[in-house]
């Protein structure tokens, strides 16, 4: 029996993931992302890795302190809260103004909103991994903060219809969208809105053009406004 060599990138879609955000502290500045590759790799010792990109300020922030807390997002997670950790960078603002948090043993504050555990990691080891770096260390805290289910990258995407960051490891490089008229697209997260499918969690009906969008509509993703957003025409 011959062997076939294929590459269809569109298989590492159909890895399975969770979603979560990572905080960590040092001498003062703080900040967290959303990631969604972290894994446990050893029972004994209790230990995980994540995976964060090298332009990061949460990886820079894990790389000098050597910690880092994940709290596991819960499925009632709702987009903008996500996008406030995951398309927003906390060199220009505060991820966490409003946001109940609680300090961690490492040094992270540690987001108990919309999440269902958490985890704190002393980094033993990094490992380069291109534009990323794959970090992995010890569980030196853990603790469950709610019922719930958690999170997973097929949910956000599929139910929660949320979008994926250029930074993150599984962003898609080429994107090929259905071809219809009158997209728009968010210049701040890439979110694409799409006049059939509507807003409905904003109580935007499907059939709604992006002009007759209320003048204070929001990106549901990352919450920039109508002025954020472009026509596109594929
Ligand atoms: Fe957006």
């Amino acid at each position: 029996m011959g062997v076939t060599s294929t590459l269809q990138p569109e298989a590492l879609q159909k890895i399975g993931y969770g979603l979560y955000v990572v905080t960590s502290g040092h001498e003062g500045h703080v900040n967290g992302q959303i990631a969604n590759a972290l894994m446990q790799v050893c029972a004994d010792p209790l230990a995980v890795a994540v995976c964060l990109n090298k332009q990061n300020l949460t990886h820079e922030l894990v790389s000098r302190s050597r910690s880092f807390a994940a709290s596991i997002l819960s499925e009632e997670a709702p987009l903008p809260f996500i996008g406030r950790f995951g398309f927003r960078t906390g060199r220009d603002i505060d991820k966490f103004t409003g946001v109940d948090v609680f300090p961690g043993v490492t040094g992270a504050p540690v987001v108990r909103q919309h999440a269902i555990a958490y985890l704190e990691v002393e980094v033993d080891r990094d490992m380069d991994a291109w534009t990323h770096t794959i970090f992995v260390g010890r569980v030196v805290a853990a603790g469950i903060l709610s019922d719930g289910h958690p999170m997973s990258y097929a949910y956000y995407h599929d139910v929660k219809r949320g979008v994926t960051p250029r930074s993150a490891p599984t962003y898609v490089v080429h994107h090929k969208e259905e071809s219809t008229v009158s997209k728009y697209k968010c210049k701040v997260c890439g979110y694409i809105y799409d006049p059939s499918a509507g807003d409905p969690d904003s109580g935007v009906a499907p059939g709604t053009a992006f002009e007759d969008l209320p003048g204070d509509w929001v990106c549901p993703v990352c919450g920039a406004d109508k002025s954020e957003f472009e026509k596109i025409d594929d």
